[in-house]
């Protein structure tokens, strides 16, 4: 008996998810609650209201509990849990006193220092600092001032770590994991990560800057460790854990957690995903990770480029007309919708993030090239996106001559 499976959300992380289960055997339709253009009434897919569907007795649900899920919602509580477990991070102190921080950071030894709200902060929460004035100006305001409501109660002070910035993700039903292809985002909203940070504006996986070792290193020493102390501690953790990561000379340290996948980073490790989703999402809710089929990957490289209304991340028009979607199919290339609306019949923009445009190819080089291809033949008034998606993987490659992870 096929299944009906409900995807809880608007984005292009949504629309991903519910293209890939609908790609299942197991399942005979996916509602997207509340969803967007490219999730409505798409064969298989369309979207639903959230709360008749929750209403429904026996919903089985692929994530984590809300303890489980503090890995993200609490930055203390997820830098003491490392420590505890010896799991790389930056060396950090959290306070709950605003004076007890300032004079931290004036005692502190570290070359530069990070500010951050425990709490969840919508990614907005963290201050670099480039000295301890700055440092301490940003105490004032998280705890003072509280530019982040109660997320901000408690700060942490961390150093700051240098290196290149990669997303490791693993599926785990909270014993075993089944790694995904470490992926890399861009934060930056210009090309060369100039500009304001924004969600993302595109990503690629894998991240060839992640050798075969350190892939392994990563998974043995964060993730797995952290599925183990979590399921130790009694808070067994279940469903997708992000790791974010600074590659450090040191080695890779943990800078944050999701229990989530990442958006955009979602629209290019799922069109990698060889394995049944919904398969997967079973034997993590039902405890058979290990037993059940191992969780396959393409050996192709994924590029998403994210077409964004023109005044983001700050205040942008909406109901802008979208053409070009069709030609960018018949091009092969999968658009995930994130900001989108049907209006009239036709899909207008509807967010500042409006969607994401994937490739999928042998190598790095030629999805972008074609993911680039899929932008160009999209169009809306006044969309920007980022020309340079995978720029640091091409340099690293050039300057390897080509040694990849895989290698
Ligand atoms: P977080 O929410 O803790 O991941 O922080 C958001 C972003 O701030 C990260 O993706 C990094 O770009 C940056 N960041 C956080 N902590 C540090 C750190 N200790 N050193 C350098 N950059 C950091």
């Amino acid at each position: 008996m096929a299944d009906r499976v409900l995807v809880i959300g608007s984005g292009g992380r949504e629309h991903a998810l519910a293209w890939k289960l609908a790609q299942s055997p197991h399942v005979e339709h996916v509602f997207v609650a509340p969803g967007n253009a490219g999730t409505a009434d798409s064969g298989k897919i369309s979207n639903s209201g959230i709360v008749d569907d929750l209403t429904a007795t026996g919903i089985r649900c692929f994530g984590p509990t809300e303890k489980a899920a503090q890995l993200e919602s609490s930055k203390s509580f997820t830098k003491a849990f490392l420590d505890r477990h010896g799991i790389p991070t930056a060396r950090w102190k959290s306070f709950t006193d605003p004076k007890a921080a300032c004079s931290f950071i004036n005692s502190a030894n570290f070359p530069a220092l990070v500010v951050k709200a425990s709490g969840l902060a919508a990614g907005k929460g963290v201050i670099v600092a480039s000295n301890k004035e700055e440092a301490c100006k940003a105490v004032t305001e998280i705890m003072q001032d509280k530019t982040f409501g109660t997320a901000g109660e408690t700060v942490v002070v961390e150093e700051l770590l240098e290196g290149e910035e990669v997303s490791c993700l693993c599926f785990t039903d909270g014993i075993t994991i089944a790694p995904m292809p470490p992926a890399q985002d861009h934060k930056r909203l210009m090309d060369g990560d100039e500009g304001p940070n924004t969600g993302g504006m595109g990503a690629y996986s894998p991240a060839p800057q992640i050798s075969k070792d350190l892939l392994k290193e990563i998974r043995d020493t964060v993730l797995q460790k952290t599925v183990d102390g979590m399921r130790k501690e009694g808070v067994p953790y279940f469903g997708v854990l992000y790791a974010g990561l600074m590659l450090t000379k040191d080695g890779p340290k943990v800078l944050e957690f999701n229990c989530r996948f990442g958006d955009p980073e979602c629209q290019v490790i799922l069109p990698l995903l060889k394995s049944d989703l919904y398969e997967v999402m079973q034997a993590v809710i039902n405890k058979k990770l290990s037993s059940s089929m191992p969780v396959w990957f393409e050996d192709s490289a994924a590029v998403t480029v994210v077409m964004a209304s023109e005044g983001y991340p700050g205040t942008y028009p909406k109901g802008l007309e979208i053409t070009g979607l069709s030609k960018a199919k018949q091009l092969g290339l999968e658009v995930f919708h994130a900001g989108t609306a049907l209006k009239d019949g036709k899909v207008v923009t509807n967010g500042g993030r409006v969607l994401t445009v994937t490739a999928i190819k042998e190598d790095l080089m030629t999805a972008l090239q074609e993911a680039n291809k899929g932008v160009a033949a999209i169009h809306f008034k006044g969309a920007i996106y980022r020309k340079d998606i995978g720029y640091r993987a091409i340099a690293f490659l050039k300057q390897s001559r080509g040694l990849t992870y895989k290698n």
